[in-house]
C-alpha cells in the first residue's frame, strides 16, 4: 500500500507513463480510479450472518474520487504529490462527474448510510439502478429553470459492469438486468458495494427536445431517467417498470447470495436483511415471496419468511407521497405479482377489520406502504417528531394494530464527506483542538465545549469561515460568473423545491426587506440570500417560484440603492458537489419548512456541523437541533406541527383574511406583479404564484411570516454587532453534532432492526 507520496509519486509516474507536471489530470485521475479500485478490493472481507442490502430508487453518492482516497487513507500523499508537480486536488476533481443517481434528501440518506456501514465494518450493500441521464440538469434562461438530460457516465467510471444478468419479465416479456457494482469503501473500515441494473439495450437517442422522450420503448428508456415525468398513464406505467427491473433483479441477487452461503431458504432472515427505503422498492415483497414460493417453500411460510428479513422506512406525511397505483397497471406490468399482493390483501385483511389499512381498497388501488407496514416487522419514521406523527396521526390506525413495529431513527450525514472532505480547515482545527477521534467517535466534538469562550480558538474558527466565504465565492465566479461580497452574511436556502420547504416565505421576506431598504431601513449588514434547488418538472407552482426569486434578483441587481445591502443568488443545478463549496461558507441556515411536513431534513446537520447558525421552524430534526444547543444557540420561529395539523383538521385556514389584513403582507405580494417585477419577468408565472398565494397558500407561508420577519432581523444584527458572540455559538453548534453523524443512525438501526454479522 502506497502509503507515502514518494510511494504514490513512483505509482503515479508508472502508471500515467511520463513525468506528473506533463500528465493530463485525465490520466492522473484515470491511475487514481485504478489504484482507488484496488486499495477498496483488498477490504472485502467475506460476510458471516446477516447481511443487510439496502433497497433504494436513489443514492445521491456525489463525486468518489477524494472521498474514497480520505477513507483509504490515501487522500493526503496524494495530495502531496501533486502539489509537488504544480497540481491541485481542485482541478483534479473537476474531471470526475458528479454521478447522477438521486434527486433530494432521501437519496442522500442512502449514500451516507452506505459510508457508515462500511466505516462500521458491518456487511451491508446497496441495491438500485443504473440510470443514465439520472434526474435532470437544471439551466437557468429568461429567469426560468428548463431541463436537459444529465449526461454524467464518462470513459473511466466508478461503476464496473460484471457478467452476472437476471432475467427480468415485464409485461410478459423477459429482459435481462445486468449487475454493475461501485464499490464502498469505508472510512478505515471494510469494502461494501453499490450494486445498480442495467438493460444493454438502453439507448439515449429516443431522447427528444429537453428530457423528452418515448415512454413506451421500455428497451430502450427503461434506465434512462430518474423519476421520469409521471403526468400521464405511459410516465406512471414507466416507473412500475423501473422498480419491478429493480427490485426483481435485486430479490435474485439475495436469494443467491443467501444459498450461495448456505442458506436453505428457510433460514433466510439468519442469512439476510432488508431496507425499504420509502415506498418505491416495495414490490420486493411480494417479488421475494413468489420466488420463495417457486422454490418449494408454502405461501404462508414465505410471507412469514420476508415479514422477518423486511422492514420499511417512511420518509414523508405529505398523502400525495404515499404511492398507490391502480391495480390495471400491475396487471399489465407485473401480473405474476398479482395473486401475490391479492393474497396478502387476504390476509392482512383477515388481521382487521379497519378498512382504511387494506393493501388493495375499493377502488382497486393497491397502496404500497400498507404493504410494507403489514409485511415488513419495523417501520421507522426519520426524526422524533416525524415519528410521533406517523404513530399519533397519519398511520396511527396501523400503530393501533402493530406499536411494537413502530420506532424512531433519526437520519444522520457522514462527517467524511460533510466534514473532512469538504471543510479541511476547520477539520483541521478540530483536530489541533481535541485529537482526530471524533472522525470515528463523533460524539468526542463535545470536548470542543472547553474553548468556548477561548477568544484565540473564536477567531481562528471565524477566519476559517472567512476562508471558505471566500472559496465559496471564487467558485461562484467561476463556475456561474456571479460576484458576491465574502464580508456579507450569508444566509443560504438550499434543497429540493418544495411549497412544504417554504423557499416562498424567504421570497416574501426579501421583497420586504427591498422595500425596508427603499424606506433607508438598511440592514445592519449587507446580506447575500443564497438558493440552490431544483424543481420537478412538472411542477408548475414550483417553477414559478423559481422564476420569481430569478426575477427578483434581477430587479434587486439593476437597483444601486437597494443591490449596496442585498443581493439574491440562485446557484443553477444543486447538486452534492455545490452543496459542499456552500455549506462550509453559510452563516445563517433556512430550514423554514411548514411544522410537520419535513420529515428529517439532512441539510439543517450539513450546517451546523460546518459552524452555521439555523434559523427554522419545530420541525423535523429542526427539534433535536434545538435540544441540543439550547435555545440561545439557534432562531425558532413560526406555527408549532400541533397547530399546524389542528388548522388542516378543522380546514379554517384562509391565506386571503391574512393577506386582506396585514399591510406587510400585501405589499409583498402585490410587489409579485409590480412594475419592476414585470419588467424583468413573465407575468403569467408571477401572477400565478400570486394568485396561489392569495388564494390557497396550501402550506400556511402567511401564518409565519411576521414572526420569520422578526426572528430573520434579530439573526442578522446579532451577525453585525456580536461577531465573537456569533462565533461562540456557531462552536456550540459544532460541539453538538455529534448525534447527527450517520454513524449513530446505522449503529441504532443496526442494534434495533438488523443484527448484523450475527
Ligand atoms: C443534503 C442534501 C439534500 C437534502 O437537503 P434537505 O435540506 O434536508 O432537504 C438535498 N440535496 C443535496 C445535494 C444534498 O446534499
Amino acid at each position: 500500500m502506497m502509503k507515502t507520496k514518494n510511494e504514490m509519486e513512483k505509482v503515479l509516474t508508472e502508471m500515467c507513463g511520463s513525468n506528473l507536471e506533463t500528465c493530463s489530470y485525465e490520466s492522473i485521475y484515470t491511475a487514481l480510479l485504478k489504484i482507488a479500485e484496488k486499495e477498496s478490493e483488498r477490504k472485502t472481507a467475506p460476510v458471516k450472518g446477516r447481511k443487510l442490502y439496502y433497497i433504494s430508487a436513489e443514492f445521491l453518492i456525489g463525486k468518489l474520487l477524494s472521498n474514497n482516497l480520505i477513507n483509504l487513507g490515501l487522500y493526503d500523499s496524494v495530495k502531496d504529490c501533486l502539489e509537488d508537480h504544480g497540481k491541485s486536488m481542485a482541478e483534479l476533481e473537476e474531471v470526475e462527474p458528479e454521478p447522477s443517481l438521486g434527486n433530494g434528501g432521501l437519496g442522500r440518506l442512502a449514500a451516507c448510510f452506505l459510508d457508515s456501514l462500511a466505516t462500521l465494518n458491518l456487511p451491508g450493500d446497496g441495491i438500485g439502478l443504473r440510470y443514465h441521464c439520472g434526474l435532470f440538469h437544471q439551466n437557468f434562461k429568461n429567469q426560468l429553470q428548463s431541463e436537459t438530460p444529465d449526461f454524467w457516465m464518462g470513459d473511466h467510471d466508478w461503476a464496473q459492469m460484471t457478467e452476472k444478468t437476471y432475467p427480468v419479465s415485464l409485461a410478459g416479456k423477459e429482459y435481462q438486468a445486468r449487475l454493475y457494482q461501485i464499490a464502498v469503501t469505508g472510512y478505515e473500515g471494510r469494502t461494501n458495494h453499490l450494486n445498480l441494473f442495467d438493460l444493454d439495450t438502453i439507448d439515449p437517442s429516443v431522447i427528444g427536445e429537453g428530457i423528452s422522450f418515448d415512454k413506451t420503448d421500455i428497451e430502450k428508456n427503461l434506465t434512462l431517467f430518474l423519476y421520469p415525468d409521471d403526468s400521464d398513464d405511459a410516465g406512471r406505467l414507466l416507473r412500475i417498470y423501473q422498480q419491478y427491473l429493480m427490485v426483481s433483479a435485486g430479490a435474485q441477487l439475495i436469494l443467491e447470495e443467501c444459498e450461495e452461503r448456505g442458506s436453505n431458504l428457510h433460514d433466510l432472515a439468519d442469512y439476510a436483511a432488508i431496507q425499504i427505503n420509502d415506498t418505491h422498492p416495495s414490490m420486493v415483497i411480494p417479488e421475494l415471496i413468489r420466488l420463495l414460493c417457486e422454490k418449494g417453500i408454502e405461501f404462508e411460510e414465505a410471507a412469514e419468511i420476508v415479514t422477518k428479513v423486511c422492514a420499511y422506512t417512511n420518509h414523508t406525511i405529505l398523502a400525495e407521497a404515499l404511492e398507490k397505483w391502480p391495480r390495471s397497471y400491475l396487471e399489465q406490468v407485473v401480473p405474476q405479482l398479482m395473486p401475490v399482493i391479492e393474497k396478502l390483501d387476504e390476509i392482512a385483511r383477515a388481521r382487521t377489520s379497519d378498512e382504511s389499512t387494506a393493501i388493495i381498497d375499493r377502488n382497486q388501488m393497491i397502496h404500497m406502504a400498507h404493504m410494507d407496514i403489514h409485511f415488513t416487522h419495523s417501520t421507522n419514521g426519520v426524526a422524533a417528531l416525524h415519528t410521533e406523527i406517523l404513530k399519533n396521526s397519519e398511520l396511527h390506525n396501523f400503530y393501533q394494530m402493530y406499536p411494537e413495529k413502530f420506532n424512531n431513527k433519526t437520519n444522520g450525514i457522514t462527517f467524511r464527506r460533510w466534514l473532512l472532505k469538504c471543510n479541511p480547515e476547520l477539520t483541521e482545527l478540530i483536530e489541533n483542538l481535541i485529537g482526530s477521534g471524533f472522525k470515528k467517535d463523533a460524539a468526542e466534538l463535545e470536548k470542543l465545549m472547553e474553548f468556548a469562550d477561548d477568544e484565540t480558538v473564536l477567531k481562528k474558527l471565524a477566519a476559517i469561515k472567512h476562508d471558505n466565504k471566500k472559496a465559496f465565492a471564487d467558485w461562484l465566479k467561476h463556475t456561474q460568473n456571479i460576484t458576491v461580497n465574502p464580508d456579507s452574511i450569508f444566509t443560504i436556502q438550499s434543497k429540493r423545491l418544495h411549497e412544504y420547504k417554504r423557499q416562498q416565505l424567504n421570497l416574501l421576506y426579501l421583497i420586504h426587506q427591498y422595500f425596508e431598504i427603499k424606506a433607508g431601513n438598511t440592514p445592519e449588514v449587507p446580506v447575500t440570500a443564497i438558493f440552490g434547488a431544483k424543481a420537478a418538472p412538472a411542477y408548475t407552482i414550483a417553477k414559478d417560484i423559481i422564476h420569481a426569486i430569478l426575477t427578483l434578483s434581477k430587479v434587486i441587481e439593476n437597483d444601486p440603492e437597494v443591490s449596496r445591502w442585498l443581493q439574491v443568488v440562485f446557484i443553477e443545478n444543486y447538486n452534492v458537489t455545490a452543496a459542499e463549496k456552500m455549506i462550509p461558507a453559510c452563516d445563517l441556515s433556512e430550514q423554514i419548512s411548514l411544522a410537520s411536513k419535513e420529515a428529517s431534513g439532512t441539510g439543517n446537520m450539513k450546517f451546523m456541523l460546518n459552524g452555521a447558525l439555523t434559523l427554522g421552524t419545530m420541525d423535523g430534526a429542526n427539534v433535536e437541533i434545538a435540544d441540543a444547543v439550547g435555545e440561545g444557540n439557534i432562531y425558532i420561529f413560526g406555527q408549532s406541527s400541533a397547530q399546524v395539523i389542528r388548522r388542516y383538521q378543522h380546514g379554517d385556514y384562509c391565506a386571503r383574511e391574512w393577506y386582506e389584513t396585514d399591510a406587510n403582507i400585501r405589499r409583498a405580494i402585490q410587489f409579485l406583479t409590480s412594475e419592476e417585477m414585470l419588467s424583468c419577468g413573465q407575468e403569467e408565472n408571477l401572477r400565478r404564484l400570486q394568485n396561489e398565494l392569495i388564494g390557497k397558500d396550501w402550506f400556511q407561508t402567511l401564518p409565519d411570516f411576521n414572526a420569520y420577519v422578526v426572528r430573520k432581523e434579530q439573526a442578522i444584527a446579532d451577525y453585525a454587532h456580536h461577531p465573537m458572540d456569533w462565533t461562540r455559538r456557531t462552536l456550540i453548534n459544532i460541539s453538538q453534532a455529534g448525534f447527527f453523524s450517520s454513524d449513530r443512525t446505522i449503529a441504532e438501526y443496526n442494534e434495533d432492526i438488523w443484527h448484523l454479522g450475527k
